[in-house]
């Protein structure tokens, strides 16, 4: 092929794809707009995780009627003039791409009506061409729909993860920003649900509440600086103290998650991903968490605009720091005062928290085919077991199932007595005989519990620290799965690998389950894994502590006895005996009753004896 220079709607494609990558750029480049703009509300709505819609109200500054057309255009701004005034950046945008960007790749719709105007305005753009414009009567400030996002470029629609996914990415967003502006009232909604919002009360610790939920932001220590020279490294020693400021709040080291999602960054406002200083407030922990435990930290720095290059990436969530030293000691610094401060670090048996409510805190619930509505969750065994017990504590490590063994009165009456084995029934109830009467037990259900607890105490000894004990598969098992299931279960595979599941990359889209929790070594490997799969799929639930429970119910769930399975009388009477050891024998890990309890007395009136 010869030489030829694109055409202009190739290259505004090509250069889209920088900016946006999925749908929650598209979210973060409007937001960054409207706070740019001066906005003190920002509503975004959300519709099947970006795809459909994506779009995003505010109440700033708008933008003049005859410079619309120009705010879509490459490299067009109203934020930088001169080469100069890179070094200064005190906005979140700058380059003049995202509007273009966005346009070009969706069917987008603008309503504008800027300060001092009479009349607002409506452009409508398809893939970058203007399709339509009027007047019309809006209030002051912006609203960018973007429909059907990359509906021009069917490669890139492929490559976006699951819906679940991309409304995670997108809610992670709009928390970062509320966090960074408390000031702005933020309201985010998907399919028409309200799931996120922040009051603009200008507190902190309120968006943190609306964030964590109440019990976890109670506990985060605020972080202060003492007052004290900068660390002298040495190309920094003429640097003028309190060149960084850094503020924030840091998590007591008893709240600690499986990964760094929850060190969130900012700088100057701007949400930054930044290994080294991501690092700086791990190492801030040192010594204080268990191994591959990571805290919550949200870490604000302040330091000229000239100490920081923020044009290193279109999406200009990297950046570069004058003195980088500077930063890393001057979080680590902080951070780890905050901690000592505190108090002494409790230690045993109280390491991660639960998070009862984080997003459902102030919000409504997502799906109705998901966790939350399933049923699950709000059924008494979830609760008793973990949260109600114990000071909300993960429902992990927290409460040991001893502890949740405290509970027992409200789970329906204690232990179950000794019992004797009398036969099974339709391949699904063992019957047997007690101290007063008879009983019979869903063997499923009770193996579920049993299986439960058994895991749950191994988690417990040493989940936290060393990951549960693996049992390794002679052959490895080889499950295919879609794209979408690959990239869900990739994101999974380090929590999975804790709790005793290894699973390997084996091929495109194909995996290979190395090894099962000890606990649980009678499950069929590929389809136990397809059923977690499929289970993290229904689930929108953002908390890894809940992913963690969840994951683990759904495999004790896998590896029972099913009804219509045939016990001899060594299984059944092994089972029992199990099921008199649990803590709470009377209900599956879900809430469904374990067993039915027909009493002397009962039975004597059922024959009509009394
Ligand atoms: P940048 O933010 O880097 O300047 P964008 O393409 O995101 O580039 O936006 C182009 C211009 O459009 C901005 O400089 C700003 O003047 C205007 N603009 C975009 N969004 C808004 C908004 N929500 N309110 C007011 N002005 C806006
Ligand atoms: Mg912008």
């Amino acid at each position: 092929m010869p030489i030829q220079v694109l055409s202009d709607q190739l290259a505004s494609q090509i250069a889209a794809g920088e900016v946006v990558e999925r749908p929650s750029s598209v979210v973060k480049e409007l937001i960054e707009n409207a706070i740019d703009a001066g906005a003190k509300t920002i509503n975004v709505d959300i519709r099947n995780g970006g795809r459909n819609l994506i779009q995003v109200a505010d109440d700033g500054d708008g933008i003049p009627a005859d410079e619309l057309e120009v705010a879509f255009m490459r490299h067009a701004t109203s934020k930088l003039r001169t080469a100069e005034d890179l070094n200064t950046i005190y906005t979140l945008g700058f380059r003049g791409e995202a509007l273009a960007a966005i346009a070009a790749v969706s069917q987008l719709t603008a309503v504008t009506r800027a300060k001092g105007e009479t009349a607002g305005t409506r452009l409508v753009l398809e893939g970058g061409h203007k399709s339509g414009r009027e007047t019309v009567g809006a209030p002051q400030g912006t609203v960018i729909a973007v429909e059907n996002l990359f509906y021009n470029l069917p490669a890139r629609l492929k490559f976006l993860k699951s819906v679940t996914t991309e409304r995670r990415l997108i809610d992670e967003y709009v928390t970062r920003y509320a966090l960074a502006y408390p000031e702005i009232r933020f309201r985010l909604t998907h399919d028409n649900r309200l799931t996120f919002q922040s009051n603009g009360s200008g507190q902190l610790m309120d968006v943190l509440v609306s964030v964590y939920g109440p019990d976890t932001a109670r506990d985060l220590l605020e972080i202060r600086e003492e007052e004290e020279e900068t660390a002298g490294e040495p190309e920094e020693k003429q640097s003028p103290t309190k060149a960084i400021n850094v503020s924030g709040y840091a998590g007591p080291p008893r709240h600690n998650w499986a990964n760094r999602n929850h060190i969130t960054l900012f700088v100057n406002g701007r949400w930054i991903k930044d290994n080294r200083l991501t690092y700086a407030v791990i190492q801030a922990y040192h010594t204080l968490l268990p191994t591959g435990r990571y805290p919550l930290a949200v870490v604000f720095l302040e330091m000229p605009a000239e100490q920081v290059d923020v044009n290193v990436h279109p999406t200009k969530a990297e950046v570069r720091f004058r003195q980088s030293n500077a930063a890393f000691s001057a979080v680590q610094r902080a951070v780890r005062q905050t901690i000592i401060a505190d108090s002494p670090v409790r230690q045993g048996g109280h390491f991660a928290s639960f998070q009862p409510s984080g997003w459902a805190g102030t919000t409504a619930r997502h799906d109705s085919d998901s966790w939350d509505d399933s049923g699950w969750e709000s059924q008494s065994a979830f609760d008793l077991d973990w949260s109600s017990g114990s000071e909300g504590d993960s429902p992990i490590t927290g409460s040991s199932p001893a502890a949740a063994g405290t509970n027992e009165t409200m789970a329906g009456g204690g232990r179950i007595p000794i019992m004797r084995v009398v036969g099974q029934v339709g391949a699904a109830y063992i019957i047997t005989e007690g101290p007063d009467g008879l009983y019979l037990i869903d063997q499923h259900a009770a193996h579920e519990r049993i299986l439960y607890e058994q895991f749950m105490a191994a988690w417990q000894e040493n989940g936290r620290n060393e990951g549960i004990a693996s049992q390794g598969l002679v052959t490895g098992a080889v499950v295919q799965l879609t794209p979408p299931q690959a990239a869900l279960l990739d994101e999974h595979l380090a929590l999975l690998s804790q709790i005793g599941f290894q699973v390997e990359p084996f091929g495109p889209n194909t995996y290979m389950v190395r090894s099962l929790p000890a606990v649980v070594a009678r499950l069929d490997p590929a389809r136990a894994l397809m059923d977690v799969i499929e289970d993290l799929e229904r689930g929108d639930e953002p908390l890894q502590s809940k992913i963690e429970a969840r994951i683990i119910l759904r495999v004790c769930k896998s590896a029972a006895v099913k009804a219509g399975q045939t016990l001899s009388r060594q299984e059944m009477e092994a089972m029992i005996h199990q099921l008199e050891n649990c803590h709470n024998p009377h209900t599956c890990p879900h809430g469904r009753p374990t067993l039915i309890h027909l009493s002397v007395a009962q039975l004597a009136r059922e024959f009509g004896r009394t």
